[in-house]
């Protein structure tokens, strides 16, 4: 499997973070060394994962349920941390998202992708700024 912040140059325009289209399973790396500071369902981005270091928060969205860190671990820049999750999950308590089928989704999500978004001080930035050397 592909990493996927490898493929940023085909990510789509800002709004609160970006979408990077992947395949499930597809893995998901820390892009700056850090503290896993949340991993669990958050509503609209589904199964998440944040990555805090100092004032910035960096979440990943739609991933898979089959977390391989938790709260409280420090991870390396480039560390594999998850993996691109499935378009559909069941048995989420409170989980209002839906398909045009009417199957539980992983948050706000159409299919299979990345949404990463960056907060420093609490407010969102473009993550690209961060891949700009
Ligand atoms: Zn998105």
């Amino acid at each position: 499997m592909e990493n996927v912040i490898l493929l940023l140059l085909g990510a789509s325009t800002y709004h609160k973070g970006i979408d990077i289209g992947a395949a499930e399973g597809s893995n998901l790396i820390a892009i700056c060394d850090g503290v896993i500071s949340f991993t669990g369902f958050l509503g609209g981005g589904g199964y998440t994962i944040t990555l805090s270091v100092n004032n910035m928060k960096i979440t990943y969205c739609h991933v898979s349920p089959n977390f391989i860190v938790q709260s409280g671990n420090i991870v390396k820049k480039g560390q594999i941390i998850g993996f691109v999750g499935p378009k559909n999950v069941y048995g989420v308590p409170g989980n209002q998202y839906k398909d045009s089928n009417g199957n539980p989704t992983n948050g706000s999500t159409t299919g299979p992708h990345l949404h990463l978004g960056v907060r420093v001080d609490g407010k969102y930035i473009n993550p690209l700024v961060l891949f700009e050397k």
